[in-house]
């Protein structure tokens, strides 16, 4: 065996050198950086089988301590030692090393390596995430792939220009109202005063702003006097129509706000009116249990018949039957104005054209504002003949459900303020409203954050 030390500025160099000198079959002893480049000890052995690095002949070996890898320039077969002449790359060789350099570099870039290399477990295992990572990276270099990742880009930068362009306008929007605001402020002090104290009240904007006008036309201290006249008269009020005129008269609206009791107190006031034997309820609601049975119990108190309509077809049939009635108050089933079967229902009421049905809305003054509005858009579906406001004896401030009425010009027809039947239903005053609603005005929690300067504000605006 010859052994020999090479030196050279790079590894290149250096295995060049070692070629040169030694010829292919050299075996790499060591290598190692130093000063200046890199040292190489190489050998050659002609006659004998490269003896075995196992554990045992490691430590007879005089380079150990320089032992990094050891690497055979000899390409394969052309060093005849026994384990090379059964085809077998030798572990040591330059080829192995290379191939253990492919096969790390694979690791590194997510190929795949040899199943042999991986533990039982893992064996046979696919990676379904670096798979799925794949997938689009064939399709990029299609052409197909290329227009829908254009047009996919295109879309997303228009719909950041579009999402751009909504916030400007709403800053726009915000900026010019803030203005007009400003404006009106020194233009209209008591406009704007009495402006921004109706919306903190909860009246509508399109109310508040439509009351603030008055100041054009009063001086402060009448303003005050004018204000609950002008909001009575921007309702719609019909009175006491349903006793008035009888007829076939069904109570819609959302769950629990005071459908079936309203229809008691109705039915009482009626029969008060006309006697027992002239009033019929019916219910159409088979979807909440009990809703027959609270009813009937109703109609045992006042002694008039109560039936109950599955379908369109029995509601005509007992609509017949009780044709002798002057009032015939239908008690529908409360459905959320999402709840897709209230289209059903709505569409049951006003199918037929021979069923000369009125509908009331019954909505309920302790909702908000949106819930309302939500509530009369849904159920306007159908025509409503006028409306039922409940609970106000549970209602902080009517000023939501007045602008909700008033905006959708739903005629007002009573009001019920507690659970007893029949006390506790009124027919409509809405001057009566407007002042209990306007009274938000009045109360600390409207007054803004500063207490002393809305003091202040209201004796300049008002007096
Ligand atoms: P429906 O589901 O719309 O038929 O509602 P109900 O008539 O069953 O009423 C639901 C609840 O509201 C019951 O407990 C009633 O007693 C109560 N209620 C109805 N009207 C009023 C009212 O004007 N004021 C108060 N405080 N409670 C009421």
């Amino acid at each position: 065996m010859k052994i020999k030390r090479f030196f050279a500025k790079d590894m290149r160099a250096a295995l060049a050198q070692v070629k040169d000198t030694l010829g292919a079959d050299a075996v790499i002893m060591s290598n190692k950086k130093v000063t200046g480049g890199i040292e190489i000890v190489a050998a050659v052995d002609y006659d004998e089988p490269k003896p075995k690095l196992d554990a045992k002949s490691a430590p007879t070996n005089p380079f150990d301590e320089l032992t990094d890898d050891k690497v055979s320039l000899a390409a394969k077969n052309v060093v005849r030692t026994s384990r090379q002449k059964t085809n077998e790359v030798p572990a040591d060789s330059l080829q192995a090393l290379l191939e253990r350099q492919q096969s790390r570099m694979d690791k590194q870039m997510g190929r795949s390596v040899e199943d042999d290399d991986l533990p039982a477990w893992a064996r046979g295992l696919e990676a379904p995430s670096l798979k799925a990572k794949e997938a689009p990276r064939q399709a990029v270099f299609t052409p197909d792939a290329d227009k829908s990742r254009a047009a996919n880009r295109s879309q997303l930068e228009l719909d950041a220009m579009k999402d751009e362009l909504a916030s400007l306008r709403n800053l726009l929007t915000h900026q010019v109202s803030s203005l007009m605001m400003e404006q009106k402020k020194r233009t209209d002090p008591v406009g704007a005063m009495l402006e921004t104290r109706l919306l903190e009240a909860e009246f509508s904007p399109a109310v508040a702003a439509k009351l603030a006008g008055l100041s054009q036309h009063y001086s402060p201290a009448d303003l005050v006097k004018a204000l609950p006249q002008s909001l009575a008269n921007m309702l719609d009020n019909q009175g006491d129509d349903i006793v008035r005129r009888g007829g076939v008269v069904a109570f819609v609206g959302p769950t629990g706000v005071g459908k079936t009791t309203s229809i008691a107190k109705i039915a009482a006031r009626f029969a008060a009116h006309h006697g027992a034997d002239q009033v019929a309820l019916i219910t159409t609601d088979h979807y909440r249990i009990g809703a027959f049975e609270q009813l009937a119990t109703y109609g045992k108190i006042m002694g008039c018949p109560v039936k109950q309509a599955h379908d369109l077809n029995e509601l005509q049939q007992i609509l017949y039957q009780l044709r002798n009635r002057k009032l015939v108050l239908i008690d529908t089933a409360g459905m959320g104005q999402r709840d897709m079967r209230l289209v059903e229902q709505l569409d049951n009421l006003t199918s037929n054209s021979a069923l000369p049905i009125r509908s009331y809305l019954v909505l309920s003054a302790t909702a908000q504002r949106r819930v309302l509005q939500d509530a009369v858009k849904h159920f306007q579906r159908i025509p409503l003949s006028g409306a039922v406001l409940t609970k106000l004896d549970e209602s902080v401030s009517l000023a939501g459900a007045l602008s909700v009425l008033i905006q959708s010009g739903l005629p007002l027809s009573y009001v019920t303020n507690g659970q007893r039947v029949p006390e506790d239903m009124k027919v409509a005053d809405t001057l009566t409203l407007a002042r209990q609603a306007l009274d938000a005005l009045n109360q600390p929690e409207y007054q803004g954050v500063d207490d002393n300067q809305w003091s202040d504000n209201t004796a300049y605006a008002f007096e």
